[in-house]
């Protein structure tokens, strides 16, 4: 490990976890993790390709057909995850730490949200798991009708870099409270947390096998697991040209099943009558919020005529606060960039907003920290136009496009007019206004007067092109289970 001194008191694994052994890649290649804040090495990690895929499916295969995860009582399972995510919750500042050197996003925001709540997910689906009940059937005298639900067997978790331990959470633990065993591949860019929850796996003496961690590349280890025919369901949080790719392989394959949550492009819509005060810190914080790589970043944001300026002089004055970082110091805001292909592909957007007429109202430049990183001033453009590419694609960036609109049909309308569906949201004081373009919103979360909102009661995902899964909640479960009919007949 080469990187500051905070890292270098940090022991974190670096080898893949399979069958409960932290091991080499079979070939024992490795690849690069760099701290996009300092470009500075943090570690060689193992590179696991379709070999060890077998490996890992066979373990968590082996693992389900012997019930040792699968045949405990809900309340076992309950108990076993429960110190799962006491082991997570007291390894918060590493596991914060980790986040933060490995994918740039600020210490501040990992301390405060990305450990916490991967903990808490695993605690809430550990709480729900004894307490949901299958259903009797009503049918006649002749027969007791039984509908339950089952695991569906080997759960492949492929996820992204921007939450990194969170996303994997939001997977992982559904999936293990109904039962399953789960192989996690983590980002290439940002696989240090997830190979730290497989570490406090095996501190809690979980069971080998139920739990296992590829890091490696989509290509590589990820196109393994997809392609898989011992494989039965992949979940997915990342890219849709990824989700729908994954969707290919299943075809091609087993017919396993796919849930995806995918990218976003989500509208906030500010109405003349909204507390213009409170909109213009939320839109501000909506879209710069870990560097504006968020799915549901609110990245369109759609202000009546009338209050355009208003706002817009409100959100300019926030950006004081916004101004990029050095992510371990605790009053950063927003850090680095996650890799420089990142970067580089959010200052192309950025050259074809201008390049398409839009008016760059503020930032729109790389710049540096002692010289080193990928960090990207917060970047607005105003004056855009609904054909223009930094509205219509996802930038997954720091950059928010802004139009403005006459009638509220008119928002809606241009609200709706994505191939996206994540999020979006509404600002008015009138809740007839709030409510009635809410409905209409073609989106899986609406925030009404906030952005952002909501916890793990809530379910999370998409509408069209934005993905077919929902993660968190009560729902969340239904996707790990197959649903079974038994028709017992009476004499
Ligand atoms: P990505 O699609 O490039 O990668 C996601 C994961 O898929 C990584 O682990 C990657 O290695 C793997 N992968 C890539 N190609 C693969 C292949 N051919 N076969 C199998 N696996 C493959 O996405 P990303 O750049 O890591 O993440 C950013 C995207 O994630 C954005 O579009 C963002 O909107 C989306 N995202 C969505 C949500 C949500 O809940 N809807 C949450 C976070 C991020």
């Amino acid at each position: 490990m080469t990187d500051s001194s905070h890292s270098q008191q940090l022991e974190f694994p670096t080898q893949a976890f399979i069958n409960g052994e932290f091991v080499d890649a079979i070939d024992g290649r490795r690849f690069a993790s760099i701290n996009p804040a300092t470009e500075a090495l943090l570690a060689e990690v193992a590179q696991c390709d379709a070999a060890d895929v077998e490996l890992a499916v066979s373990a968590a295969r082996a693992a389900f057909e012997q019930r040792v995860w699968a045949g405990l009582a809900p309340a076992e399972r309950k108990a076993a995850l429960l110190k799962f995510a006491d082991a997570i919750e007291q390894q918060r500042d590493q596991l914060a730490l980790l986040e933060c050197l490995d994918m740039g996003k600020p210490l501040a925001d990992a301390l405060g949200y990305d450990a916490p709540a991967t903990a808490r997910c695993v605690r809430w689906n550990a709480e729900a798991i004894d307490k949901v009940y299958d259903e009797v059937a009503p049918v006649g005298d002749g027969a007791l009708a039984l509908v339950t639900r089952e695991a569906l067997g080997v759960v492949a978790a492929i996820v992204p870099w921007n939450f990194p331990s969170v996303m994997a959470a939001w997977k992982l633990a559904p999936a293990l409270a109904t039962g399953n065993s789960v192989i996690l591949k983590p980002s290439e860019k940002s696989p240090l947390t997830a190979l730290y929850l497989a570490k406090l796996w095996q501190q809690c003496e979980l069971p080998a096998g139920v739990f296992n961690v590829l890091p490696g590349f989509g290509h590589e280890v990820g196109k393994a697991l997809a392609l898989h025919p011992d494989v039965d369901c992949l979940t997915f949080t990342g890219s849709t040209a990824t989700g729908k790719q994954l969707m290919v392989y299943a075809g091609q394959s087993n017919l396993k099943r796919v849930f995806s949550e995918c990218g976003g492009k989500s509208p906030n819509i500010v109405f003349a009558d909204a507390d213009l005060d409170k909109a213009a810190a939320s839109a501000v914080g909506a879209i710069f919020y870990n560097q504006g790589e968020v799915c549901t970043a609110g990245s369109r944001l759609l202000v009546e005529r009338s209050v355009h300026q208003a706002l817009l002089d409100k959100m300019l004055a926030q950006l004081d606060g916004w101004q990029p970082g050095d992510p371990q110091s605790l009053a950063t805001r927003m850090g680095a960039m996650v890799d420089k292909a990142q970067l580089e592909r959010v200052l192309e957007y950025i050259e074809s907003g201008k390049q398409q007429g839009a008016k760059l109202v503020c930032g729109g430049e790389a710049v540096q920290i002692d010289s080193k990183g990928y960090f990207l001033q917060p970047t607005i453009f105003d004056g855009v136009s609904p054909e223009m590419q930094v509205w219509q694609e996802e930038i997954f960036g720091p950059v928010l496009s802004v139009v403005c609109f006459d009638t509220a049909d008119e928002a809606i309308a241009l609200a709706n007019d994505s191939v996206y569906g994540l999020a979006a949201g509404v600002w008015s004081s009138n809740v007839n206004t709030a409510i009635q373009c809410s409905r209409q919103l073609r989106a899986g979360t609406v925030f009404v007067n906030n952005w952002d909102g909501g916890d793990m009661t809530m379910p999370f995902g998409g509408f069209k092109q934005s993905g077919n899964g929902r993660d968190k909640s009560l729902h969340a479960l239904e996707k790990y289970t197959e649903l079974k009919s038994t028709w017992i007949e009476l004499t």
